[in-house]
């Protein structure tokens, strides 16, 4: 009774770094793959899932070409958490959405919180990420 053996990863049923209660096969990963989100805020989840796992490909593939960077730089930074606060319009009938979010990220030991108001709109008929909303402060807070 005191030696376990870990079992291997890939045999855990993973929960969606999202947050969404989805295992992740069910939640983020197929969007990753390059299936359509419904909303925008399950793009919106789709984009936090990629910056965990580093998938700069749909990051770059889920963004509006007027606004969208030539690279996403991705550090040594760990994400925590994620907390969808406010989500306007975005659904399946919609072309426009906005998703408010709060982020938790850890870079070398510092947390701090990333808040966000997101602009959605489709492009080709897929959701895509435009910008932030003016005034919503984007950018990062130290937690308190
Ligand atoms: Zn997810």
């Amino acid at each position: 009774m005191t030696s376990s053996t870990p079992k291997p990863s890939f045999a855990v049923v993973q929960p969606c770094p999202c947050g969404s209660g989805e295992r992740d096969a069910r939640c983020c990963l197929p969007i990753l793959r390059g299936e359509p989100a419904t909303t925008a805020e399950a793009l919106m989840r789709s984009r936090y899932t990629a910056y965990v796992r580093h998938d700069e490909r749909h990051l770059l593939a889920s963004w509006h070409p007027s606004t969208r960077p030539d690279a996403v730089e991705m550090g040594a930074e760990r994400w925590l958490g994620l907390d969808v606060v406010d989500v306007v319009a975005g659904g399946p009938d919609d072309d426009e959405g906005v998703v408010a979010f709060e982020a938790r990220v850890d870079e070398l030991g510092q947390v701090a919180t990333v808040r966000e108001r997101s602009r959605f709109t489709r492009h080709r008929g897929r959701w895509v990420y435009v910008d932030a909303e003016p005034g919503s402060a984007p950018g990062r807070h130290q937690a308190s």
